[in-house]
């Protein structure tokens, strides 16, 4: 069967030429920033070159600055602003070179998407604009010496990088980040002499760009272009079907290959609440009949079915990813064995994203090595095994107690988990039966695939564990995950303390809408969400409650709703569904009381207070680890020799509450780091230690 499964998605591992370099196989990490960049350039390289090891034949760098009027920090991005950065990219062009792949780097000038904070360089544009960013900073128009200063910056920088060791040399005009897109803009591009203006005019330098670096590099390196396809925008931005298909008719055959997606980034890095896997098919699929060299393209890939389909319907010739290529670095590896029910597969929650849009190296949901390959050698696949196995009982079948059980079991310990309720996956499980949440299950039934085929994990539902029960077992190792609990008193952000006045008979948590539906509501009438969580959970609520039929009135002390999913790109997304869905939104507003038939709420601002007609009031604020076990097993820790308890830990929520991905790490570091003998010491990247 696994020989049958190999042939039958063979055409994935078949080299494909791109100019002059030859990629291994179909598999095409293109570029994706990961918050390291520059100033964690180790980190980098080892991330990059775990993702050869795991078989993608071309691995990108994340947009790089050819220049300091380039300059994103305090973002970390790639940067090849002189010699001196050449180094540092080397490292990752070795780490991608040592599996056999090749290293493609995406080159970018921001134009006036760079604000220079570090540098202080009056940003570049085609014409005089406000940058794109909050900041009180405008980009300068460029004259026509400016531009031929920037085309040798740019063969600059594509010569550096031919230096540093890589294959595939990009000239990009994506996300509206990128200088040569502001030139191909109606919208950003106001000139009247040869750079603007006519459509041929607005495309000069974009075509000048790709010919120079096809001129200082094209000999041992290929050309990639990574051209938006369609911005989302109307006739405001680039469309699929207008001008974006000009350009790729009007240069078909001038790169060696074709990388297209969707801009912004918010378009491109779609999450699984607002697209299914292929989103962007629609946009991409014309490119192929329009030239002849290869064409990748993305849409949160992660079926090899649909994988093949995309190459032997002629849609693709790679298969490109960013986040799949995060969730599991060796989908490749895992194909090409016969393994994709091993697949981790990404469930588009952008928490990635969110380090890049932090400024700190990425974490992800379903891969909890990432970020961690080079600072504490953790490996996605491997783990070594436990010197001595021992006996271990998992308490809580929730994200954490999974991956927890699930990487004891690798390091062959035997494990018994216990679950108190009926069904694995804990919050994942509740959460994934939300409007837009459901590919979240992945992050359980992964775990859980991988315990059921092993025969030291033992696995139990309905069993909610006392303490008497956990010194009456005999097991000498204990882990706590027993997750945690919304709050009913309102304490958040907003309320250090508990809301005084509410009707507690008229609250509810998102647990009782998430185990009993709306019949958890008691009362007709309208219902108050409050968010002072920020995250998704409220606006997801809401959105249930609508689709149950209720009037929704959404209340944050927050400016905007559901403010930290900024980081995910999806706040915008979640307003206008809010909006959309006629759900009233009271924005910078607190939850001063609450009487049977009525909620006041005050401005932050102002403190003036406004009377709502509600029913019923949802309190998403925050959690408290559900530790009575914890507290129970403590107090009688005089007895746990006699029980042949050696160890008792606490693990994700039950130890502090937080993001699924941060209870999955939980149980990872649990397993790593279960027989050092003193605690792991995590290496330093950006700190020069004296
Ligand atoms: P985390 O995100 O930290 O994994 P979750 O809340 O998702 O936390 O999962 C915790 C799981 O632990 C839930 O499925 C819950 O039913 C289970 N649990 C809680 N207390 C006990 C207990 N005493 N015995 C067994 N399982 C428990
Ligand atoms: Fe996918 Fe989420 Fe991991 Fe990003 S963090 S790769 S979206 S699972």
């Amino acid at each position: 069967m696994r020989e049958s499964e190999r042939s039958t998605y063979s055409v994935l591992f078949e080299p494909v030429n791109i100019g002059p370099v030859t990629a291994p196989n179909r598999f095409y990490q293109v570029p994706h920033c990961t918050g390291m960049g520059y100033r964690f350039p180790r980190t980098e390289a080892k991330l990059r070159g775990m993702k050869a090891e795991g078989g993608w034949g071309v691995v990108s760098t994340q947009e790089t600055e050819i220049h300091a009027s380039s300059d994103l920090t305090p973002a970390n991005e790639g940067r090849l602003w002189d010699e001196r950065d050449i180094p540092a990219l080397r490292l990752m062009t070795e780490a991608v070179h040592e599996h056999g792949s090749l290293a493609a780097i995406q080159l970018v000038h921001n134009g006036l998407h760079s604000t220079n904070r570090y540098s202080r360089e009056i940003p570049i544009a085609p014409s005089a604009a406000i940058v794109d960013q909050n900041d009180p900073v405008q980009a300068r128009e460029m004259s026509v010496s400016d531009i031929n200063t920037f085309k040798q910056w740019h063969r600059d920088a594509a010569l550096r990088a031919k230096s540093a060791g890589f294959d595939i040399v990009y000239v990009y005009a994506g996300h509206d980040m990128s200088l040569l897109q502001h030139f191909l803009l109606q919208r950003h591009n106001h000139r009247s002499d040869q750079y603007g203006g006519s459509f041929t005019n607005r495309l000069r330098l974009f075509k000048e760009v790709i010919a120079e670096t096809r001129d200082a590099v094209g000999d041992t390196c290929a050309v990639a272009v990574r051209l938006a396809v369609d911005e989302l925008l109307g006739e405001e931005g680039l469309q699929h079907d207008g001008e974006a298909r000009d350009i790729i008719e009007a240069l078909a055959e001038e790169p060696d290959l074709w990388d297209v997606n969707l801009s912004d980034w918010s378009n491109d890095s779609q999450t699984s609440r607002f697209s299914e896997e292929g989103y962007q098919e629609r946009y991409t699929s014309f490119v192929k009949s329009v030239t002849t060299k290869p064409v990748v393209g993305v849409g949160r890939y992660t079926s090899p079915d649909t994988m093949l389909r995309l190459v032997k319907s002629g849609h693709l010739d790679f298969i490109g990813a960013a986040r799949p290529s995060i969730a599991d670095p060796f989908l490749p590896k895992k194909i090409e064995e016969g393994r994709v029910e091993d697949i981790r597969e990404c469930i588009g929650c952008n928490i990635c994203i969110t380090g890049d849009n932090t400024n700190v190296p990425m974490r992800c949901t379903q891969n909890p090595a990432v970020g961690e390959e080079w600072r504490r050698d953790w490996h996605p696949e491997y783990i070594r095994k436990l010197k001595a196995p021992e006996d271990y009982l998992v308490i809580g079948g929730g994200p954490s107690g999974l991956e927890a059980a699930r990487a004891l079991v690798q390091r062959g310990a035997q494990v018994i988990l216990a679950e108190a309720s009926e069904q694995w996956g804990g919050r994942v499980t509740l959460e994934s039966q939300l409007p837009g949440l459901a590919v979240w299950s992945r992050v359980r039934d992964w775990r859980l695939h991988q315990l059921q085929q092993q025969a030291n994990a033992q696995l139990y539902l309905q069993s909610p564990l006392t303490a008497e029960d956990v010194l009456s077992y005999q097991i000498p190792n204990v882990v706590l995950a027993t997750g945690s609990s919304w709050r009913r008193d309102g304490v958040g952000r907003a309320n250090r303390r508990p809301i005084a006045q509410l009707v507690p008979e008229r609250v509810l948590t998102p647990d009782d809408l998430m185990k009993q539906g709306v019949d958890a509501i008691k009362h007709e009438g309208p219902v108050a969400v409050f968010d002072d969580d920020r995250f998704y959970l409220a606006s997801v609520l809401a959105e249930q409650l609508v689709i149950a039929g209720y009037d929704v009135i959404y209340v944050t002390p927050s400016p905007i709703a559901a403010a930290w999913t900024e980081q995910t790109l999806e706040q915008e997304r979640i307003q206008k569904r809010l909006i959309d869905l006629n759900v009233k939104l009271l924005l910078s507003h607190n939850v001063a009381s609450m009487s049977d038939d009525s909620l006041s709420v005050s401005c932050t601002y102002t403190g003036r207070v406004t009377e709502l007609s509600v029913a019923t009031l949802v309190l998403v604020t925050s959690r408290t680890s559900n530790d009575t076990l914890w507290q129970d097993l403590s107090a009688k820790q005089e007895h746990w020799k006699a029980a042949g308890i050696n160890r008792v830990d606490r693990i994700g929520d039950c130890y502090s509450p937080g993001l699924i991905a941060t209870a999955v790490q939980a149980g990872f570091a649990y397993a790593q780091n279960v027989d050092a003998t003193e605690a792991p010491l995590v290496r330093r990247e950006d700190i020069s230690l004296l």
